[in-house]
């Protein structure tokens, strides 16, 4: 079975004691996490060091990088760099979340360049794609979607691409309380994985984690989750809620 991933997305929120304090909330719950399991903390850059050093020793429980720079090093102010995360024993980052590629302009073009620049330094990415409302109301997603895949990722070899790790977060879905039903999450993952199987073939296209985000909550993530090609959840609000991001890692597909 390809990983099954929870993966918090904590976005610019929560103070180091508050950080903390959910880490350690977590901690003390039981998740039911085998080896094909994964559960990912993407937190702002200042706790990346503490957040780690909470979850030492813990097996399958990682932190991610919300972002990363397309350039290597110099006069880029307020960036953080690939080499900069791998320094600090990084191994996940979170490359072109929808606000990221709202609020930043981010382009298919200049995240193909971050997911290169985290490869080579040993971070995978957490590659997220999907589209806003107006695409969705016009029958457009699954071009759309296709299209950020493509000019981002395409160029990869099929050895790069194996256990890839994709979020298909729906725009119209984040944050609003609006969940897209099971069938069409299954229905676009679907979508996704035929489009790498297309050019990268099957075995490649099996082994890529396609996890969806939108307001996943505990309540609906074992019926999203359950999906033949829903490999887990992007998870923003409810992640902040130790009681919530708690259910939604024990929900992943056993
Ligand atoms: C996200 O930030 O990636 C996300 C899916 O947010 P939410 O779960 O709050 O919709």
């Amino acid at each position: 079975m390809r990983k099954q991933i929870a993966a918090a997305n904590w976005k610019m929120n929560l103070s180091l004691q508050q950080a903390e304090e959910l880490i350690k909330a977590l901690l003390e719950t039981n998740h039911e996490l085998n080896t094909q399991h994964l559960a990912v903390f993407a937190v702002p850059f200042p706790y990346i060091i503490p957040v780690k050093q909470l979850l030492n020793g813990r097996q399958n429980v990682f932190v991610a990088a919300q972002n990363c720079s397309a350039n290597k090093n110099g006069a880029y102010t307020g960036e953080t760099s690939a080499e900069m995360l791998q320094s600090l024993a990084l191994k996940y980052v979170v490359l072109g979340h929808s606000e990221r590629r709202e609020y930043n302009h981010e382009t298919n073009e200049e995240l193909a360049k971050k997911v290169d620049i985290a490869m080579a330094h040993q971070l995978h990415p957490i590659f997220c794609c999907g589209e806003p409302l107006q695409i969705r109301e016009a029958g457009t997603q699954n071009s759309y979607v296709e299209q950020q895949l493509k000019e981002s990722l395409f160029h990869l070899s099929a050895e790069q691409l194996t256990g890839f790790i994709i979020a298909y977060e729906p725009i119209w879905a984040i944050g609003t309380g609006k969940t897209a039903s099971s069938e069409q999450a299954q229905e676009m993952h679907a979508h996704i994985r035929n489009v790498f199987e297309k050019q990268y073939g099957k075995a490649v296209a099996d082994s890529i984690s396609i996890l969806y985000g939108g307001s996943v909550k505990a309540a609906n993530a074992v019926e999203i989750f359950g999906q033949p090609d829903v490999d887990g959840g992007l998870v923003g609000g409810a992640s902040l809620v130790a009681t919530e991001f708690s259910a939604i890692i024990n929900s992943l597909k056993k």
